[in-house]
């Protein structure tokens, strides 16, 4: 690294630890901010430090919220015999965009991928394995990115919530293979919520 003053190559290096925030685009960003006034450099950190003070994951379908439980598990609005388990909490928001699902949601934080040392114990399983325990839950559409270790998620739910008289199934049509659910245009993802199939 360039011998930048100490406060600037401090501030460079904890961009580059964002992902996908390379050492170039760290060195860019950390000059806009240096170039803007002091009044968005403060709201920038005050958001950061705002939204790690305030937002929780909710204890029901483990979502990131900042009131818990979250609204979307507290609404009379929503079906609560439906289900809709995402890898991720940015994959409830492109979900939600869609305006076609009026179920509740799980986010498991991730996917099974034994290479990455990923198994069921580091997800959130356990959490929705109690939910489909409650008796209420009649389906669970299983919304893991169409790629190996969101498949293998998908298989592995269904062997265990199947013999609890649940429908387990499988968002696919349309879906194109080895995308990320987020970057999914929402007409697609729309579809692929109508004709999800039985696992
Ligand atoms: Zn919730």
């Amino acid at each position: 690294m360039l011998p930048y003053p100490r406060p600037l190559a401090k501030l460079i290096d904890e961009l580059t630890r964002l992902p996908g925030i390379g050492p170039k685009t760290a060195q860019r960003l950390a000059f806009f901010i240096l170039s803007g006034p002091k009044e968005r450099a403060k709201a920038l950190s005050d958001a950061i430090l705002e939204a790690k003070d305030k937002l929780v994951y909710c204890s029901i379908c483990c979502n990131i919220t900042d009131v818990d439980p979250c609204r979307i598990c507290t609404s009379e609005k929503r079906d609560r015999r439906i289900i809709t388990v995402v890898e991720e909490p940015k994959d409830v928001v492109a979900i939600e965009r869609t305006r076609e699902f009026n179920g509740h949601y799980h986010v498991l934080h991730g996917a099974l991928s034994p290479i990455d040392g990923i198994g069921p114990s580091q997800l959130r399983i356990d959490e929705l394995l109690k939910r489909c325990h409650s008796g209420e839950v009649q389906e669970v559409v299983v919304a893991t990115d169409p790629n190996p270790e969101g498949e293998a998620t998908a298989l592995y739910l269904a062997r265990l919530l199947k013999p609890l008289g649940i429908k387990v199934t499988r968002m696919a049509h349309g879906m194109p293979v080895g995308s990320d659910l987020e970057y999914v245009d929402e007409i697609t993802l729309a579809r692929a919520i109508e004709g999800r199939r039985e696992l």
